[in-house]
């Protein structure tokens, strides 16, 4: 994701579920608003794949309060990263891409853990683009703030809600992650739920169970996409694979 990135490893005990942290804290104290403050640590010009059917460009948005052993943007998670675009002259290069993009689409990192994202997307929305996020689901009252300004939403799930801490490393995180899946199921916006599986966590019986649970949500669909190991926090992940049934 963004050529800018600066891969980081470092292991994570098998214990992950006894050792995740507190949920996260509310960045809201320690951001600004101001979409100039928006903090972004990378950049694709164009892309086909990012916003079904729409040219786009990709926005990465820095900070994320989980740690997820098969996260491979490890640069982006620190919130306040020195390795920065500057998201006014972001916004000065998609002017210039207006007519040749359909859509800008936010990533992470957390797009939802900077409170200057809603008005970052207002500023594209105003240039005609449509608009997009990648998101863990991380902050759902935001994301209910979010969702009208937006015209399509990539959800990544990632496991059923009580196993989430063995993933992320952060306690209860399944709760939010669940409650944006249903607010968005709810609202009805074109969405794509996604489940990024490592065979030594996520069992096929359990995927099974995922979908059961989304689909009570009206959500039909959920795209499980292969964990790409070679560079994720947990590099355990990548030399010592095991089959859970
Ligand atoms: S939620 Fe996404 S960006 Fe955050 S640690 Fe997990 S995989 Fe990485």
């Amino acid at each position: 994701m963004g050529s800018r990135r600066v891969w980081q490893v470092f292991t994570v005990s098998s214990t992950a579920t006894e050792m995740a942290k507190e949920p996260p804290p509310d960045f809201e104290k320690t951001h600004s608003k101001m979409p100039e403050q928006l903090r972004v640590g990378g950049f694709t010009p164009f892309t086909a794949i990012d916003f079904p059917g729409a040219l786009s460009a990709v926005v990465f948005c820095q900070g994320c309060p989980w740690r997820c052993r098969y996260c491979h943007n490890g640069s982006l998670l620190p919130a306040t990263s020195d390795d920065l675009y500057q998201w006014p002259q972001l916004l000065h290069h998609l002017q210039q891409r207006q007519g040749l993009l359909d859509a800008i689409v936010f990533s992470g990192g957390e797009p939802t853990a900077q409170p200057a994202l809603e008005n970052a997307i207002n500023q594209v929305r105003a240039l005609g683009f449509k608009t997009g996020l990648h998101t863990a689901g991380i902050y759902p009252r935001r994301l209910a703030k979010l969702i009208p300004k937006l015209h399509w939403v990539g959800l990544d799930i990632k496991a059923l809600p009580q196993n989430y801490p063995a993933i992320t490393n952060v306690r209860h995180s399944g709760t939010p992650a669940w409650e944006s899946a249903r607010l968005l199921a709810e609202s009805g916006i074109p969405l794509q739920v996604r489940l990024t599986r490592h065979p030594s966590l996520t069992t096929e019986k359990e995927i099974a169970q995922i979908r059961t649970e989304l689909q009570k949500l009206g959500i039909n669909e959920l795209v499980v996409q292969k964990c790409n190991t070679e560079n994720c926090l947990d590099q355990a992940l990548h030399s010592n694979v095991i089959h859970r049934q």
